[in-house]
């Protein structure tokens, strides 16, 4: 037996666990301080009405012989499907059902993809950015090559043609900088693809978050991308699935063999969503669901907005925030991610996340999310005021 020993060249994660062990001993050595959370990148509100109803009803089908369900397609029903290719259609993009395979999240689905791709890729990654990314590809032995996003570039850093890659990445908006492509921007992305017979996985998992309609949310909105890109989504964000687990991955017919080896890699490895999640899913996309993940998303929204005043007010250099739940900050007085993740702690006790964490160019940042409660956002904010306003 041999073991896989790409997996030694993973860099340890330490980011979340260190994280949890600063606030800790913390917490132990200052009971009487009350911390406020501004670093996580889990959704707080509950599900809305309209998927609670529909996953109830769900619940009731099966507990009837004449409408239970075993198993299902592995794709995805074609309730769902419909349902999603309905969702493209609003924003005039065109999809056949077969091009549409529902997952259980947006993070298994850009793992599980790369069975689809030989070893010998080289693999263009954004630095920073969400850090399954390189990680899923280390593991399979991959050469991964970075393209810096920074200050200079507003953080959407562009192809450099004269530098090969074959499979690409794009997230946008971002995390964690919350940075959004434009259609020119990406534009370009896919004109290098089709120029470097590469693909691109186009990470769309906040699409919901960007309010400005002339930004793509899809990145099929662009010509020619479906010659090139696989588009992976998911409700966590948008929908409040971080529990509940549903997403949907695009693999165009045009990219010819990808999408059938798709299909086949699903159907071996993978049995479904479970019929009562894919119902609830179904509901999001409704007129009723789709007006409920809006005022849930609002909800966010509004906090990123207090974030960003109040940064602004304190002159803190940020990004993000408009068309994302995460803003990123350049940490005053040149502290590095830590230091000012140490210095939050110690003098107001608000825990955000080390730029650092998701890559080189992430040193010197911080990000905070929207996702906490108004009235904790609010109260984190007043601190910083104090602290540095
Ligand atoms: N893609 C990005 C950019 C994310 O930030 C996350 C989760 O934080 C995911 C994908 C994973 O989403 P899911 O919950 O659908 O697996």
């Amino acid at each position: 037996m041999k073991i896989n020993e790409n997996y030694l060249n993973l860099e340890q994660s330490y980011l979340f666990s260190t994280v949890a062990r600063k606030v800790n001993e913390f917490c132990k050595n200052n009971p009487d301080k009350k911390i406020i959370r501004l670093g996580i990148g889990d959704v707080t509100l509950p599900l809305c009405k309209a998927v609670i109803d529909a996953l109830h009803k769900a619940v009731d089908e099966m507990g009837t012989k004449e409408t239970f369900r075993g198993y299902g397609p592995e794709q995805g029903y074609d309730f769902l499907q419909n349902a999603v290719k309905g969702y493209y259609k609003k924003r005039n993009v065109e999809l056949d059902t077969d091009e549409i395979f529902i997952s259980d999240g947006a993070k298994s689905d850009i793992g599980n993809i790369l069975d689809l791709f030989s070893q010998e890729n080289t693999v263009l990654v954004p630095d920073p950015v969400y850090p399954v990314y390189v990680d899923t590809n280390i593991m399979a032995g991959r050469k991964v090559i970075f393209a810096d996003a920074n200050k200079e570039n507003g953080f959407l850093p562009m192809p450099d043609f004269n530098q090969k890659a074959d499979i690409i990445y794009i997230c946008s908006p971002n995390n964690p900088t919350g940075a959004v492509y434009n259609k020119e921007q990406l534009k370009k992305w896919v004109q290098y693809a089709k120029e470097m017979n590469a693909v691109i996985l186009f990470d769309a998992a906040y699409e919901c978050f960007i309010s400005d309609d002339t930004l793509p949310k899809s990145i099929y909105e662009i010509e020619g991308a479906k010659d090139c890109a696989i588009e992976f989504c998911s409700l966590s964000k948008t929908a409040g699935f971080t529990g509940t687990r549903c997403g949907y991955t695009i693999v165009p017919k045009n990219l010819g063999m990808l999408n059938k080896f798709w299909l086949r890699r699903q159907t071996t490895k993978f049995n479904g969503v479970p019929y009562i999640v894919q119902r609830g899913a179904e509901a999001v996309f409704s007129e009723e669901g789709q007006k409920e993940i809006k005022e849930n998303i609002d909800y966010y929204k509004e906090n990123a907005k207090i974030i960003s005043k109040t940064l602004d007010e304190c002159n803190i250099w940020h990004v993000g925030g408009k068309h994302s739940p995460y803003i990123w900050l350049k940490c005053p007085n040149n502290l590095n991610s830590w230091e000012f993740f140490d210095y939050l702690l110690e003098n107001i006790q608000v825990v955000g996340t080390p730029g650092s964490g998701f890559g080189k160019n992430g040193e010197g940042f911080f990000r905070l999310t929207s996702f906490g409660s108004k009235e904790s956002t609010l109260e984190a904010m007043e601190r910083f005021k104090k602290l540095f306003g």
